[in-house]
């Protein structure tokens, strides 16, 4: 098919450079074929995983204060987390971990850049007896030079271990319990123990993971990663990246590039096509040939995804300061096809309101990128707007009815949650007046911030400034209904 969609616009032209590195290097072997030493088997390393895991755990500093939680905190006589105080045996570990295949990387400026807290959280496991690794994309973003979103770590601790060794720490998760550790400004240190690919129980045409909740080793727990750059290790000990998977070359070329078959693993997680062209999009990384290739022929095993994880996704592109790389990559691919067919079509359609769609988006994540991310109804109210005015052909009166056949269109594939529809309807209602720049109708509704972020984007996008007038004018579109008194209960 013919793809246009961005005609001669040089702002979008430098957007959509391609994205796919030809001449693949050698694949990463498969953890089939992978044949490792076990921790547990093996008595350089006995001692770290078994035998120290857990130790100090029934120590004094460890032990809940019966004075409870408040003075628990104000008594607090845990030693600080440095990791001089580390029981881990780091050569044991460095020696069991090369002898599962790893490449063990000198990186010592990296630990500068990792969180304070993160920090704290990977010491007091280290202390406690267990191997703690940053994992996932703090280091990924770490090696490319991009500011983190947030910093996981993947320990040998068992989740109610590392229950006991944080009093601020949350449990999460019925199938596959995660440890949150919180701090303050809502910050959340994600805590996973190692853990394997689970396998596949469907019948042989089926590869979907439906459970995924057995622990394993560093190596396992590399290896049922997606991508390679996100299979990486930092470990503190050693100040090293630990690499199973072949990612420190690609973060090297700057490809994104699977862990194990492409077609295999899409087909076992087909969120990881979303993954894919948020990452690249995000992280502006080229995708290894046979990727690209599997991305394409496998966007038809969406539809077999949880429509909630979809969503997400789709929420997760917007919000990356990458939404019009993310989107015109998923177009390009036929991936938008399977979720959005309207939005693709429209797109297909190309002309003037198509460049207008690419400029939007682009004005959109350069205002993410410069103030943030916006609420996610005006997110999603500028990715669908085109459409949604298609809709309604009064937007100032349009009733939920309007955009029944769009929700019918978008429904099977992302589960847009009502309360979120029913926003971008207000918002919608209200855009003719906001783009004129008449606010005072809507000043105190809660979708307001949202409705001024389409109204300031969208006018952006056409190279104009909106100034608000945020006066009453008593013109609103939204006459307000009188509240029905509740009868009086006599008591
Ligand atoms: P972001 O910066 O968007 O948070 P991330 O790589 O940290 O990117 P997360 O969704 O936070 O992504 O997941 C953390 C890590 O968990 C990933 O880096 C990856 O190693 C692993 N992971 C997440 N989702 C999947 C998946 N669907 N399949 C395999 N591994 C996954
Ligand atoms: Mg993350």
């Amino acid at each position: 098919m013919q793809r246009e969609g961005h005609p001669g616009d040089p702002v979008l032209i430098t957007l959509f450079r391609t994205t796919v590195v030809l001449g693949a290097n050698a694949l990463v072997m498969p953890p089939s074929q992978k044949r490792s030493v076990s921790p547990a088997s093996d008595p350089a390393v006995e001692p770290v995983t078994s035998a120290q895991r857990g130790a100090g755990r029934g120590s004094q500093e460890h032990r809940r204060s019966p004075g409870g939680a408040h003075r628990a905190r104000s008594h607090d006589r845990r030693p600080p987390d440095r990791d001089e105080d580390s029981t881990v045996d780091d050569q044991a570990v460095a020696a069991c971990l090369e002898r599962e295949g790893a490449k063990l990387v000198s990186c010592p400026e990296l630990a500068d850049k990792i969180d304070h807290d993160a920090l704290k959280v990977i010491r007091r496991l280290r202390r406690q007896g267990y191997i703690a690794f940053l994992v996932g994309g703090g280091v990924r973003d770490l090696l490319l030079g991009a500011r983190p979103k947030d910093f996981d770590v993947a320990t040998s601790a068992h989740p109610h271990e590392v229950k006991a060794a944080f009093r601020n720490c949350r449990l999460i998760g019925r199938r596959f319990r995660l440890a949150h550790i919180l701090y303050s400004g809502g910050k959340i240190i994600e805590v996973a123990t190692f853990r394997r690919s689970p396998g596949t129980a469907g019948d042989a045409g089926d590869l979907l993971i439906r459970r995924d909740n057995d622990f394993g080793e560093p190596f396992e727990d590399a290896y049922r990663r997606d991508f390679t750059i996100n299979g990486l290790f930092y470990d503190l000990g050693g100040s090293r990246v630990v690499d199973f998977v072949g990612g420190l070359a690609d973060v090297e070329a700057r490809s994104l590039r699977m862990i194990g078959d492409p077609t295999v693993r899409l087909r076992e997680d087909p969120v990881r096509i979303m993954r894919a062209i948020k990452f690249s999009a995000r992280l502006d990384l080229g995708i290894d040939a046979e990727l690209h290739d599997a991305l394409v022929a496998q966007r038809g095993e969406l539809a077999k995804a949880a429509t909630a994880r979809i969503f997400e996704e789709i929420l997760r592109l917007l919000r990356g300061g990458a939404a019009a790389r993310s989107f015109y990559l998923a177009w390009e691919m036929g991936v938008l096809a399977e979720l959005m067919p309207s939005l693709s079509a429209f797109i297909d359609d190309g002309g003037p309101a198509v460049t207008h769609f690419w400029r939007t988006l682009s004005t959109l994540d350069a205002r993410v990128r410069a103030d943030g991310c916006p609420e996610d109804s005006a997110l999603f109210t500028l990715l669908i707007l085109p459409l949604l005015l298609e809709h309604a052909p009064d937007p100032a009166k349009c009733s939920p009815d309007d955009f029944d056949p769009l929700w019918d269109d978008f429904q099977p594939r992302l589960a847009v949650p009502k309360r979120l529809r029913e926003v971008v309807r207000l918002i919608v209602r209200a855009y003719p007046r906001m783009i004129r720049g008449k606010a005072g109708a809507f000043v105190g509704r809660d979708y307001f911030a949202a409705a001024q972020v389409v109204a300031q984007v969208e006018r952006a996008a056409a190279g104009e400034t909106l100034v608000l007038d945020l006066q009453d004018d008593g013109g609103g579109p939204v006459k307000r209904r009188r509240r029905r008194r509740r009868p009086q209960l006599l008591s």
